[in-house]
């Protein structure tokens, strides 16, 4: 069976400073991600014999394939593993800024403006209670992108939404520079989201 490793950041644990400080990154990476790889492959080992490998994306939104015993830990840790995989490729050092072309437009249209946008993801990442994800999401079904949380680690692919941008909520994200003031910690957020990344996956789905 192939087992899920711990993704290589694309930069370094202090390159997202001020925004993300150094600490939270490392310990974000090496021992948040960490727990959800060893807790998925651990998962995926016990019930080897029942079940067919895919990608955990596809396995996310197929859970009735999973052994009922099994389905909340591939829930939290398969979801923990592919949330942090694709946080990780959604900010960059160079990033902030606005998404520009299709993505912008329909942003535009569903949103009314980038400004108001924001604002929305925002309010919307703030009324998550406890532990949970902000995201924007591709929905298949009707063609349209939208706004959605998740709580703990559920992921958008579980309602069959593809992820395009998410935000990660946990204290564990913020809390050491941040404390209790996760506004401050969306509103620095935006100066590192990778909008070519985003808008390279929006471009794939739209095409
Ligand atoms: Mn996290």
């Amino acid at each position: 069976m192939v087992l899920y490793q711990l993704p290589r950041l694309p930069y370094g644990y202090d390159e997202l400073e001020p925004y993300i400080d150094e600490q939270t990154m490392e310990i974000h990476h090496q021992k948040h991600h960490q727990s959800y790889v060893d807790g998925l492959n651990k998962t995926l080992e016990e019930i080897s014999g029942s079940f067919h490998p895919q990608y955990i994306t596809s396995v996310l939104s197929d859970l009735q394939s999973v052994p009922e015993i099994s389905r909340n830990k591939i829930t939290f840790f398969g979801g923990g593993f592919e949330n942090h995989r694709l946080f990780w490729e959604i900010m960059n050092p160079n990033g902030g800024g606005s998404p520009g072309g299709k993505l912008e437009d329909s942003i535009d249209v569903y949103f009314g403006s980038f400004q108001k946008f924001k604002k929305i993801f925002l309010d919307t990442s703030l009324s998550i209670d406890g532990s949970g994800w902000c995201w924007l999401v591709f929905n298949q079904t009707f063609n349209k992108i939208e706004i959605m949380t998740t709580k703990n680690q559920d992921s958008p692919w579980i309602q069959n939404k593809i992820p395009l941008l998410g935000l990660d909520v946990w204290e564990h994200a913020y809390y050491l520079k941040y404390q209790n003031r996760r506004n401050d910690y969306v509103e620095s957020w935006w100066k590192v989201v990778n909008w070519d990344y985003v808008v390279n996956r929006f471009s794939e789905l739209s095409e």
